[in-house]
């Protein structure tokens, strides 16, 4: 797909992924926007009734977990264990806004994140790892953004893989920062209860403890004493993906961002390409060919992303958020440039392939509130019509002409 945008990385190059997860989500919204809630064991739940109601608890503050109140429970079982709490009624729409700052202050540190819930998000970093200490440096600068831009609390969790930084981020929580790498895993998930694996629930777990298998050391050795095919048989087929789990290996990719969710244009260089200003109309070029498929779609984007592989296959990306949608040329070169001329003070050297990608994708403008003067949009307008008419080559931008120039031998 021309809008593929993943990180294509050695096999052998150590991964970063975090995990984000932020602390009682819903709650915390309540009394950060309500200081009369904080410090109060706080309830979140739809229409709550009073006694015979039959409301279910979406959300329960640190204060009221103290309780045992937890989310899912029947609003009378969560009345019964906390008479104190305060139930407040859900609001959906201000918790999904939230989300989406969530998603765009995580942006900004790498456009290569999966949101697995509204207040959840794997991030693979590998690609960005040049710019920070360590992964727990990136994860305290994520917690710092988070805090500074919604006043929430979050935790991070670091390490080379989806499962051990999930399973970190839960063992750090609340507002925590931890690392769990893969090297330090078989000795660290050892003692701790069969349910930290994927896929064991209570059932699989009252099975495994019928066969006085209770920590991770024990199924460990069980398995260890077992081919697979005894595996197989004597526990389905299910178990050998426990093997690797033991160890905390897990090599699922963080999923590229939604294929439809993005509009991108990249390109490898047949020789590896250092000179700016071939490197400059070549971003220029892709950021008008994007655009006008953007605009042809309907769209208007607020996120932009280069994307930069260096000769020995490193992959970088450098983002940016506009203040307000866009679907003009102008205004995503405007974003993209400063981006591109960064990254080339800072690393003057050859690229291997160079690439835009146009993202957190809008079908309306109405954010756009201050919008620009309208002529930008008449310009693009009348070269849609003529690229649409004489063919894309036919009306360029000065700057992006140079790319077919100095393609030329
Ligand atoms: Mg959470």
């Amino acid at each position: 797909m021309p809008n593929a945008y993943c990180l294509l990385l050695p096999s052998s190059v150590p991964r970063t992924i975090l995990h984000v997860d932020m602390d009682a989500f819903y709650a915390s919204v309540e009394q950060r926007d309500n200081p009369a809630l904080r410090g109060k064991p706080v309830i979140v739940g739809g229409g709550w009734g009073g006694e015979h109601s039959r409301g279910v608890v979406m959300a329960a503050s640190y204060e009221a977990r103290k309780f045992g109140v937890k989310s899912a429970m029947p609003e009378m079982q969560a009345r019964r264990l906390c008479p104190q709490g305060v139930f407040v009624r859900g609001r959906m729409d201000v918790y999904s806004a939230v989300s989406h700052q969530l998603r765009e202050i995580l942006t900004t540190f790498t456009p290569d994140i999966q949101a697995i819930s509204i207040d959840e998000a794997f991030l693979d970093a590998t690609g960005v790892m040049h710019a920070h200490a360590s992964g727990l440096a990136l994860g305290g600068a994520i917690k710092l953004a988070v805090r500074r831009d919604l006043q929430l609390n979050c935790t991070v969790g670091v390490s080379d893989n989806k499962f051990l930084a999930k399973l970190a981020s839960d063992l750090y929580k609340p507002d925590g920062l931890g690392e769990l790498r893969e090297a330090d895993a078989p000795a660290r998930l050892a003692p701790m209860p069969v349910t930290v694996l994927m896929g064991v629930g209570p059932k699989a777990a009252a099975s495994l403890a019928r066969r006085d298998l209770r920590t991770v050391a024990d199924l460990r050795a069980w398995l260890d004493a077992r081919d697979d095919a005894q595996v197989i048989r004597e526990m389905g087929e299910h178990a050998l993906a426990w093997r690797r789990q033991c160890l905390g290996q897990d090599d699922r990719p963080v999923r590229e961002r939604d294929e439809a969710k993005s509009i991108g244009k990249e390109r490898t260089f047949g020789e590896d390409v250092a000179a700016p200003e071939v490197l400059r109309a070549t971003v220029l070029g892709q950021v008008e060919e994007t655009t006008r498929r953007l605009r042809a779609a309907g769209l208007k984007c607020r996120g932009l992303t280069l994307k930069l592989r260096t000769p020995d296959f490193r992959t970088y990306s450098r983002s940016a958020m506009l203040e307000n949608p866009t679907d003009e040329t102008t205004r995503v070169w405007q974003a993209a440039e400063p981006l591109l001329a960064t990254w080339l003070s800072q690393h003057p050297g050859p690229l291997r392939l160079i690439g835009v990608a146009l993202h957190d994708l809008t079908s309306t403008g109405q954010l756009e509130l201050f919008g620009a003067d309208p002529k930008p949009g008449r310009v693009d307008a009348a070269a849609d019509a003529i690229a649409a008419k004489f063919g894309k080559g036919s009306i360029r931008r000065a700057g992006a002409i140079e790319r077919d120039r100095n393609r030329r031998p």
